[in-house]
């Protein structure tokens, strides 16, 4: 490490003040010694104070970037700079970021609070101060009932919450979560979450958290962040990302929208996509009409996905579970609720 890298990069453990870098990653390629490309030209900005999400399926680099972040990674090319300092090169010590991992990473030997207070030991705070500050992050994640038992003797929520205690006891300037929640079940993972986004709230940490699950990514996000294969495919506002998708990827992958042959609906080539929730009953005036035999029913709860063939696709309506289900569905869609994708898979604006 150079000079240079030691001035300007954030130390550790500087103190509430602090909480609220920005994150920049600036054009970062990535590019492993084996020649797999995980990165490319990605440009990221997150604000401080915020939840950025990153989402995308499996092997599209989400970890990749938050490892580059973290300084666990070095980027082929491209900047990282954290509040305003290019860290690109900098230890992973000195940033002044802390990362919470999907398989927790404690130390089996140590008790919980031995494994929360370790960072602090390792930056050499005095005894009297650390035991103060895991008190305050044991207290404000309810596990200082918990502080002398092992990981074993926890369960995953509990472990999870000595996991995200030992990241917050640094009071990290930027917060690095990669699937944390993943090991949970489906309520625990909900509360939890909840949980993070009103512990990130009262902190005003800036957090940078990876996922796969687009329910956790729309329920967290200040910003979310759509990768596929190493490129942003599309930034923003987790509603205008939901709402207007830009390509018919980010269309499918979030909120699972019917994606359909724009031709055989007597529509301009590319694709007509249909959220199946915006399927309605029976036909309307001046609405697309989708009309076919149901093949098959997946029922999740209080709904029910119906499979309908139409032509040569298959096409899913949401309906409530109650309702029965016909052999033959007729169904539209609104005008306003028809999304088109041009040849090149891009959103076409419509004129309102
Ligand atoms: P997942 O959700 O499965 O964790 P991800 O989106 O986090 O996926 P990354 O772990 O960032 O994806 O991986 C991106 C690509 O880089 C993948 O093709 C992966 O196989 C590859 N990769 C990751 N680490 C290495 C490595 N150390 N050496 C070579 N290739 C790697």
């Amino acid at each position: 490490m150079t000079t240079t890298h030691l001035m300007t990069a954030r130390p550790l453990d500087t103190g509430p003040a602090d909480r609220a870098a920005d994150v920049h990653c600036a054009s970062v390629t990535k590019t492993f010694a084996d020649g797999t490309a995980a990165l490319h030209e990605v440009d990221l900005y997150c604000p401080p104070r915020a939840i950025t999400v990153l989402l995308g399926p499996s092997g599209c680099g989400k970890t990749t970037l938050l490892r580059c972040i973290a300084g666990l990674e070095t980027p082929t090319s491209g900047s990282i700079h954290l509040g305003g300092h290019d860290v690109t090169h900098a230890d992973p010590r000195s940033r002044g970021v802390a990362m919470v991992f999907q398989n927790y990473g404690l130390y089996p030997n140590k008790t919980a609070y031995g494994n929360i207070e370790y960072p602090l030991r390792m930056a050499g705070v005095p005894k009297r101060e650390r035991r103060e500050r895991v008190a305050r992050v044991s207290e404000l994640l309810r596990i200082d009932h918990l502080l002398e038992r092992r990981p074993a003797q926890l369960s995953g929520g509990q472990r999870q919450r000595v996991g995200i205690g030992r990241a917050l006891v640094r009071e990290p300037a930027v917060l690095l979560m990669d699937e944390p929640l993943s090991s949970l079940d489906a309520e625990l993972r909900v509360s939890m979450r909840n949980e993070i986004r009103a512990l990130q709230r009262k902190l005003g940490t800036t957090m940078v958290y990876v996922t796969h699950d687009q329910t956790e990514a729309l329920g967290l996000a200040d910003q979310l962040v759509v990768l596929r294969d190493g490129r942003i495919e599309q930034s923003g506002d987790p509603e205008d990302v939901y709402g207007a998708p830009a390509t018919t990827f980010v269309a499918g992958f979030l909120g699972a929208m019917n994606l359909l042959d724009a031709q055989p609906l007597g529509m301009p080539p590319g694709t007509v996509g249909i959220r199946p929730e915006d399927l309605l009953p029976g036909e309307a005036p001046g609405a697309l009409t989708l009309r076919g035999p149901v093949v098959d029913t997946d029922l999740t709860g209080t709904e029910r996905i119906v499979h309908f063939r139409c032509g040569q696709q298959t096409v899913r309506m949401r309906v409530r579970a109650s309702d029965p289900v016909p052999a033959e569905i007729t169904t539209h869609a609104p005008t306003d609720r028809i999304h088109q994708f041009d040849l090149e898979n891009n959103r076409i604006e419509l004129q309102p």
